[in-house]
C-alpha cells in the first residue's frame, strides 16, 4: 500500500529525514515512535505534501502511484488521510457543510454520485455514532474555538467519514488528555480492517496500550533506526530513548 524507500527531505538546506524506508501492508497498524525532534512530524508532512520541505532524494509509492508527483487533495483521494489536514479553523463554515463538501469530493473522485443531503446526514449519524463524537461538535464551525482534545475528537470523525486506505495519526507532542485518547484509541480500533492501514506517531507509549500496533519503528535523527513488534514500545516506556541515542550516536 505505501512503500517509503530512501526518503531524504530537508528544510533550509538542513537535513531532517535521511533515509527513511518503510512499508506498510493492508490490514496493518504501524507505530512510529522516537525522541522530540527526530523527524517524525517532517515525516508526515512531506507526505502530505506539504510544501516547506523539499524531499532531495528518494521515492514514495501509495497504491502503486507515485505519491510525491500527486498534488495534496489528490492524495487524499487516493486515500490518504492525515490527522493535521484540517486543522485550520473556519468561522462561519459549520462542520456538516464542510463535510459535506469533503465526503462528494471524494465520491466525485471515485465517479461516484454525490450523497443527498438525507444520505450524508444518515452516514454522519452512523460515524458519529461509531466513533463516539457529540453531536455538538459537528454543528459548530470547523474547529473554531476547539480544544486540542476536541480538535484530535473532530479529526477522527473525519477520517471515518472519509473512509481513508491508510490514516497517519500525528500525536502532538503536547500529547492527549485521557478522553481525547480513548477516542483516538477507540476511532482508530472501530475502523481497523483487512484493506486499511494505519500509522501511529508517538512520542509516548500509552496510546499504544489501547491501540496494539503490528510493527514498532524508531526514527532517531531522520532515519528508522529500529524495528520491532510491539514490545518494542514497552521496552521503549521501560527504557527510555537513551539507550537508543547511544547506539546510533553519530
Ligand atoms: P518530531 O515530530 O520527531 O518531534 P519534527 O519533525 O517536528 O520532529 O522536527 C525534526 C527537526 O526538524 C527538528 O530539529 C526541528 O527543529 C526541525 N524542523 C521542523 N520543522 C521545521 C521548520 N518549519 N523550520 C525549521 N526547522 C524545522
Ligand atoms: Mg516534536
Ligand atoms: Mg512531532
Amino acid at each position: 500500500m505505501l512503500v517509503i524507500k530512501d526518503l531524504h527531505a530537508k528544510i533550509d538546506d538542513k537535513e531532517i529525514l535521511r533515509g527513511i524506508n518503510l512499508e506498510v501492508k493492508p490490514g496493518e497498524v504501524h507505530a512510529i515512535m522516537g525522541p522530540n525532534g527526530s523527524g517524525k512530524s517532517t515525516l508526515s508532512s512531506v507526505l502530505a505534501g506539504n510544501e516547506k520541505f523539499e524531499v532531495s532524494d528518494g521515492h514514495v509509492t501509495f497504491n502503486d502511484k507515485d505519491l510525491l508527483a500527486l498534488a495534496p487533495e489528490d492524495r487524499a483521494r487516493e486515500g490518504l488521510f492525515l490527522s493535521f489536514q484540517y486543522p485550520v479553523e473556519i468561522p462561519g463554515v459549520s462542520m456538516v457543510n464542510f463535510m459535506r463538501t469533503a465526503v462528494n469530493e471524494h465520491r466525485k473522485y471515485r465517479d461516484e454520485e454525490p450523497h443527498t443531503a438525507s444520505e450524508f446526514l444518515k452516514l454522519m449519524r452512523e460515524k458519529k455514532k461509531l466513533v463516539e463524537i457529540d453531536s455538538n461538535l459537528t454543528n459548530r464551525s470547523v474547529n473554531e474555538g476547539f480544544s486540542g482534545g476536541e480538535k484530535k475528537k473532530n479529526e477522527i470523525f473525519q477520517m471515518a467519514m472519509l473512509e481513508p486506505k491508510l490514516a497517519i495519526l500525528d500525536e502532538t507532542d503536547s500529547g492527549l488528555d485521557i478522553d481525547a485518547l480513548r477516542v483516538v484509541a477507540n476511532g482508530v480500533n472501530k475502523l481497523k480492517s483487512e484493506n486499511t492501514s494505519t500509522i501511529v506517531i508517538t512520542h509516548y507509549q500509552r496510546l499504544l496500550d489501547h491501540i496494539v500496533p503490528d510493527f514498532v519503528h524508531v526514527l532517531y535523527k531522520g532515519r528508522i533506526v529500529k524495528s520491532a513488534g510491539k514490545e518494542l514500545a514497552l521496552e521503549l516506556e521501560e527504557k527510555g530513548y537513551d539507550w537508543i541515542k547511544k547506539e546510533f550516536e553519530d
